[in-house]
């Protein structure tokens, strides 16, 4: 269906005003109350540029997972069909999939948490040994509490324990064992022989499935912070901290999905928080999770690549020179990276 800037404009215009909406912070969605189940803040409806997957004003509810793939479906849904643009007849429109078929539950969202408690014992540190020798400096501690039980908790001895934070609230914790990967490969196999108990190398809480978390999320500012830097891990999120003095900076977040891959919950709540620009920071040898990942969040932020040439190192490795050179010359386009991992 073609529109004119102008139909364009006013649809939007008219949409805005019936649903109460709000754009989102890179201005590619309006954030409203949901015409479904009523949710407010729920339901999106796109309206940036048209890409192969997202198409001007599809919309979509977070909460209940209804959803809209036509300009014609919204407008009736919104309960305003005397905007129908009726010189044109959508044919497929009728054959939308999501019209025959009830939406599967991966299109919902549950961006709820439950509040997780620490293991007993737990005590924040403000010096570790272990931390020490990943670089760890006093700023580090007082941003990025971390602590461990001590000898009082068997099942924590030797671990250090990152609570993960959202909104002031402890909704899971990082708990990583303080000997090498090296280490505890060496004593699992001599253990196994023994048929003693093996370490493992992470003890996570499993309270709230970490799909939903986002490690540093507080420190996204609404209407202050517009650029979050994704990165894998918790240690990647001190790291690149403390080499970029960004303790204080509240344009800029860092902030790790816990892995190389990003949901739509994590998405959601970037989304909320009116972030803008997203740069990708994973590692080098992730090429397709990185592909894959700029292309989810695409539709909704201006995403960068931040392509670090070195395959084996992370942001703990490189020095500051090294990360100085990625950002200031090495940020690419999601389509300028493809087109440089084809030619390598
Ligand atoms: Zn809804």
């Amino acid at each position: 269906m073609y529109l004119s800037k102008n139909e364009k404009d006013f649809l939007i215009a008219e949409i805005t005003r019936e649903l109460g909406a709000k754009r989102d912070g890179a201005g590619k969605n309006l954030i409203a109350r949901c015409p479904y189940c009523g949710k407010e803040g729920k339901f999106g409806v796109y309206i940036g540029k048209e890409t192969e997957r997202k198409k001007l004003f599809m919309a979509n509810c977070f909460s209940c997972g209804n959803s809209t793939s036509t300009l014609d479906q919204l407008l009736s849904a919104i309960k305003r069909p005397d905007l129908f643009v009726t010189n044109t007849i959508d044919l497929k429109a009728s054959l939308e999939e999501n019209l025959l078929f009830p939406l599967d539950s991966e299109d919902e969202i549950d961006d709820t948490l439950g509040i997780v408690e620490l293991p007993d014992f737990y005590k924040r540190c403000f010096t570790h040994e272990y931390l020490k020798t990943r670089g760890f400096v006093y700023d580090d501690y007082e941003y990025f509490p971390v602590g461990s039980t001590g000898r009082l908790n068997f099942r924590f001895t030797n671990y250090v324990i990152f609570p993960v934070i959202d909104g002031g609230d402890i909704v899971g914790y990082v708990a990583r064992h303080t000997w090498s990967k090296q280490e505890i490969d060496t004593h699992n196999r001599k253990a196994g022989q023994k048929g003693e108990y093996k370490i493992m190398r992470f003890r996570n809480s499993t309270e709230n499935d970490f799909v939903k978390l986002l490690y540093n999320y507080d420190a996204i500012i609404e209407e202050e912070t517009d650029t979050v830097i994704l990165v894998e891990g918790i240690f990647d999120v001190v790291a690149l901290t403390r080499k970029l003095e960004l303790y204080d900076n509240t344009r800029i977040a860092i902030i790790a999905t816990f892995g190389k891959k990003i949901s739509q919950a994590q998405i959601y709540k970037l989304q909320t928080k009116g972030v803008e620009t997203i740069v990708i920071g994973y590692d080098g040898d992730a090429v397709n999770a990185i592909k894959k990942t700029a292309s989810e969040l695409t539709p909704y932020f201006e995403v960068f690549i931040a392509d670090i040439p070195y395959p084996n190192k992370d942001w703990e490795d490189l020095s500051y020179e090294e990360i100085y050179q990625i950002f200031s010359y090495g940020l690419k386009t999601p389509i300028e990276y493809k087109i440089s991992k084809i030619q390598e």
